[in-house]
């Protein structure tokens, strides 16, 4: 048994999508072919969030405005 499953981020109206930036993330994104895998990278509970890191340029546009949310950025 190991511990990494692939989602296959072109199914379900890319998966990706729905996963939420972390700093302290269970998953991480690879992009193979053009398309965007994801791939655990801790052992995650039945029903617990999955999340990645959207990279930092990513971050200073979209979430840096807002206020980071994930758990690291909200245990202060
Ligand atoms: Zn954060």
């Amino acid at each position: 048994m190991n511990n990494r499953k692939t989602i296959d981020g072109t199914q379900r109206d890319n998966f990706a999508r729905y996963i939420n930036h972390s700093h302290k993330p269970n998953c991480e994104p690879n992009i193979v072919k053009g398309r965007v895998w994801i791939d655990a990278i801790k052992s995650i509970k039945p029903g617990e969030e999955l999340t990645y890191d959207y990279g930092d340029e990513y971050f200073e546009e979209h979430i840096k405005p807002y206020g980071c949310k994930c758990v690291k950025c909200t245990a202060k």
